[in-house]
């Protein structure tokens, strides 16, 4: 069941407003069904609209930053609880734990590391959450063009491909997340 959704996400608005619209679209709906945020704990960026739309949605955000990002990143002020960890490794282990399922919306290399990490955990059974990316604007099709060739040459299994799982939109995000079965009770 699923109650908290972890959103791995660029510190970047990115440069088409649609990525934005899309950040904001998800944090309404993930208040909107009772689930709680679990994200990096900054204000810039898409980061930062996720965890704005979900507070003003009168949802709960849960923040993981690093002592080092806080200046950096512009810890976000209000979130419903803020944890500050040592290193970036905390930080990914925490969100990881608190989350139930994992979602991906356009980023830069943090978000890349943050998704391919957090498969590899799956693919070594660390794990068996769901992790679906929200391919706005198609911008995650280079990505899979790259995951198929890696199946293609034999370095990635068919297994560990399907564990990349697509959504066209958020509303198809939360489509596949419902039928994991929401309980929308996710407490900070
Ligand atoms: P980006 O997609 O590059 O804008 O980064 C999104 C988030 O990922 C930011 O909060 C970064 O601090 C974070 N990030 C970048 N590299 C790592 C890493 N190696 N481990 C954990 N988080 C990271």
């Amino acid at each position: 069941m699923i109650r908290s959704v972890c959103v791995f996400c660029g510190s970047a608005p990115g440069a088409r407003p649609s990525y934005s619209r899309a950040a904001e679209e998800m944090g309404v709906a993930l208040a909107k069904s009772g689930l709680t945020l679990v994200y990096g704990g900054g204000k810039l960026g898409l980061m930062g609209i996720v965890a704005d739309s979900v507070l003003k949605a009168g949802g709960r955000v849960v923040g993981v930053i690093p002592r080092m990002l806080i200046e950096r990143e512009c810890a976000h002020p209000s979130l419903t609880t803020q944890h500050v960890v040592t290193t970036m490794h905390e930080r990914k282990t925490l969100m990881a734990d608190m989350s139930d399922a994992f979602v991906g919306l356009p980023g830069g290399m943090g978000t890349f590391d943050e998704l391919v990490e957090i498969i590899t955990w799956a693919q070594l059974g660390l794990h068996a959450k769901p992790v679906i990316l929200a391919n706005v604007e198609s911008y995650f099709e280079p990505l899979y063009g790259m995951l198929d060739h890696a199946v293609k040459e034999g370095f990635v299994t068919s297994e560990s491909r399907a564990r990349w799982r697509n959504a066209d939109s958020v509303a198809s995000v939360m489509r596949i997340l419902s039928k994991e079965g929401l309980t929308g009770e996710g407490s900070p």
